[in-house]
């Protein structure tokens, strides 16, 4: 499928309104986010890299967790948000998106001026381990090597979902009813290989079988190079094989061009 095919499609289920949008590192990646699974990830240089990102290695081992997180993680402070993140604040912005689901934790989408962002993994602040105090990205950077809290002196995490930790408590059940009730599900850059989130993703093709059998109209766009776990359901995904960017660019026109 061509990007204009693509377009003409969504841009035509896009006017119903109520989007839900999933988004993954494929949409951070063109800010100079490394991604963790991908071709140049972050894993391919770091093997260790998942079991480094537990809770039991940042306290066995702070220096190396720190080692690790300082150099893929809290990288350069000029990253900024690219236009597919800009394009998606400017839809929720004009009334079209309801909520945007992301499995980054580089905060890109909040920078853009998203509102309502639910970071299933996490964001970019920092807490003590032991008094919970909240530290932020900025201050952690100049802090020592190890951070310590300033209240307390225990040992500061960044507030991500952990390898060995569940998601937030409450967040699957908001998903699971945000996915219910939305009318299109906007799925970018993601091979949705998280077992959560692919249920997520089953559950809401499901409730699209289910309106179709109302005759209600619900549909699922994705935009992904290369394959995802979803691949299978031909029939019920509208699926742009190709970069973010083109979807980027092609939906700020339409935009722009609707508001003249
Ligand atoms: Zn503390």
């Amino acid at each position: 499928m061509t990007i204009e095919e693509f377009m003409s499609e969504f841009t035509k289920q896009m006017e119903k309104k109520n989007i839900l949008v999933l988004t993954g590192a494929g949409i951070s990646t063109p800010s100079g986010i490394k991604d963790f699974r991908g071709a140049n990830g972050i894993y391919k240089d770091a093997e260790d890299g998942i079991s480094i990102l537990t809770s039991g290695y940042l306290e066995e081992h702070p220096e190396e967790f720190y080692r690790f997180y300082r150099k893929y993680i809290l990288t350069s402070d000029d990253i900024k948000p690219n236009l597919a993140h800009e394009v998606l604040a400017d839809l929720e912005n004009d009334g079209y998106i309801r909520a945007l689901y992301t499995q980054n934790i580089d905060g890109l989408h909040q920078a853009a001026g998203s509102k309502n962002v639910i970071e299933l993994h996490g964001g970019t602040s920092f807490s003590c381990i032991n008094c919970k105090k909240e530290y932020s990205y900025d201050e952690v950077k100049n802090m020592d090597f190890v951070p310590h809290c300033t209240e307390c002196g225990s040992l500061i995490r960044p507030n991500i979902v952990f390898y060995n930790e569940s998601y937030k408590p409450g967040v699957l059940d908001q998903a699971d009813n945000d996915f219910m009730y939305a009318k299109t599900l906007l799925i970018i850059g993601t091979g949705l290989e998280i077992y959560p989130i692919r249920v997520l993703v089953h559950h809401f093709i499901e409730t699209m079988h289910l309106a179709r059998f109302n005759g209600k109209d619900k549909k699922l766009f994705l935009i992904n190079m290369g394959p995802t776990s979803i691949d299978g359901f031909k029939e019920d995904v509208i699926k742009y094989d190709g970069d973010v960017m083109d979807f980027a660019r092609s939906l700020k026109k339409y935009r722009d061009e609707k508001n003249k």
